[in-house]
């Protein structure tokens, strides 16, 4: 085996700070520590109740303690062996794929499975078991783990595979941070000829025909991902862009690609300043920024570059800001593919008459359960938006609650902060299996957060 090793000295900071998820829709004062080494955790950990957390792209309140402890993991972010024969890492949790991608996407390695943003760690991945563009063929973050290290609420570190503690390693993966800390974990990375992708748009006119067509391209291409026009109503409900595309491997590519086939982006070169007032998001303004983003996902070139592809969000850093100070939340759900047309049609007519002001979204197929016990997708059809917290967001929210239960779907708590616990019960029926799970490795709830409360996880 080849191995590479890294050693990179940390200062130890700690803090009293006030801490939001990345919808910014409700702030809390958190104690924040952030260990320089994974190392240094256990003998940090508060018993009186602590969360980890990691780059905070989570939207909703899933990282933050009000009150109290909350581990910062990202400068616990150290490489610490990689095989170049088989592309497997063994990395500190608070790596981010950010991170990774930038080491290894020169060398031909890339993460198995991403997110829509890069700037996720490792940790926040097997949480939140993340999915990405190409979950119906290559399912969940969780295929890409071998195995990782956890601090138990004990102070003992164990490990955690699908041999050793499989019932942690399971349950991990959904368990949003409330099992223990993550460590380290050995994750495979994906051979990759190029950083670019081959593309290709479809335009879509409406729900009907998008959903066949998202079904008939299921086995031809492993990512793809539609975002509809939110002014198209009635008829034309459902109207959008489909982008499908694979890896590009070096013959697809055009000679002036050819030429640095493994070129990776830099940091985003535009911020958002500050949090923009609220007239800023006007049904003007909405229905400007929507035709720009069918247009661009329309004319996709055949050829594209990992970071609009994957990241198209990225290249604005702290994008979040423009839905103002109130902040925002995004609604993601699944519901199954029986019924799934009429189900969704009738969602989606109860988003668009409502008032409210969403446009970014995102229409996909998801495949098979993974296996983690509280991982969120489930085969169906997939949609997610953003609404600008308003005065009627969280009623609107619980309407829908509704209508995917009754369709047999569920939502996904790495985007929500307004699902009630009796719904959440009822959407997971293997609570009660990882409750068995917390109680036998967390018998205190030392690991708790504003989200475990809520839901009641805790
Ligand atoms: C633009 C954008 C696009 C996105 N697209 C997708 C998508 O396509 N698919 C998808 O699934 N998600 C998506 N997400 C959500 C994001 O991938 C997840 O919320 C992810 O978990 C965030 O990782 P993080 O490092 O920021 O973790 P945080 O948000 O900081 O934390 C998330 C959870 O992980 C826990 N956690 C973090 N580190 C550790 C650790 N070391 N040990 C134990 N628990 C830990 C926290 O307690 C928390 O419960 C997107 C988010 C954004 C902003």
């Amino acid at each position: 085996m080849v191995q590479r090793h890294y050693d990179v000295h940390r200062v130890r900071a700690e803090s009293s700070t006030r801490l939001t998820g990345w919808g910014a829709n409700m702030r809390v004062d958190c104690h924040l520590t952030e260990p320089g080494f994974s190392s240094d955790i256990a003998a940090q950990l508060d018993q009186a109740g602590t969360i980890a957390r990691g780059l905070g792209r989570s939207y909703g309140d899933c990282a933050i303690n009000a009150g109290g402890q909350v581990i910062g993991m990202t400068r616990a972010d150290r490489c610490l062996c990689f095989d170049e024969h088989t592309g497997t890492l063994t990395c500190e949790a608070g790596v981010s794929l950010e991170r990774i991608i930038h080491d290894f996407a020169p060398c031909g390695w890339f993460p198995m499975i991403t997110p829509g943003t890069k700037f996720v760690t490792v940790g926040g991945c097997i949480a939140n078991d993340i999915h990405g563009k190409a979950h119906h063929a290559q399912g969940c973050f969780l295929n890409s783990v071998d195995s990782m290290t956890v601090l138990l609420a004990s102070g003992e570190v164990v490990v955690a595979s699908r041999s050793v503690n499989p019932d942690l390693f399971w349950a991990t993966f959904g368990g949003m941070g409330l099992l223990g800390v993550i460590l380290t974990a050995t994750i495979r990375l994906r051979k990759i000829e190029t950083t670019y992708f081959h593309q290709r748009s479809i335009r879509v006119n409406n729900l009907e025909e998008m959903l066949t067509a998202l079904d008939e391209h299921d086995d031809t291409f492993p990512y793809s991902v539609a975002t509809l026009d939110v002014l198209a109503t009635g008829a034309h409900l459902g109207r959008g862009v489909l982008t499908l595309g694979d890896h590009a491997s070096l013959d697809d590519l055009p000679s002036q690609l050819a030429a640095d086939p493994l070129r990776i982006s830099g940091p985003p070169k535009l911020t958002v300043p500050f949090e923009l007032p609220e007239f800023t998001l006007n049904p003007l303004s909405i229905r400007l920024v929507n035709a720009v983003i069918q247009r661009i996902q329309a004319s996709a070139a055949p050829i594209g570059h990992y970071e609009s592809f994957f990241y198209p969000l990225d290249k604005i850093a702290r994008w979040n800001r423009g839905y103002g100070c109130r902040g925002f939340t995004q609604y993601q759900f699944v519901i199954p593919f029986t019924d799934g047309p009429s189900r969704m049609r009738e969602i989606l007519t109860a988003i668009l008459s409502s008032g409210e002001l969403p446009f970014l979204n995102v229409l996909k197929r998801l495949g098979k359960e993974s296996g983690g016990v509280l991982s969120f997708p489930q085969e169906g059809y997939t949609f997610a938006i953003d609404f600008p917290i308003r005065r009627n967001t969280a009623a609107l929210l619980r309407r829908l609650d509704a209508m995917v239960l009754d369709a047999g779907g569920r939502i996904y708590l790495g985007k929500d902060s307004y699902v009630e616990a009796s719904t959440f019960r009822t959407m997971y029926p293997a609570l009660d299996n990882w409750l068995a799970t917390k109680a036998k490795y967390d018998p205190h709830c030392v690991f708790t957060s504003n989200l475990g409360r809520r839901v009641g996880l805790v």
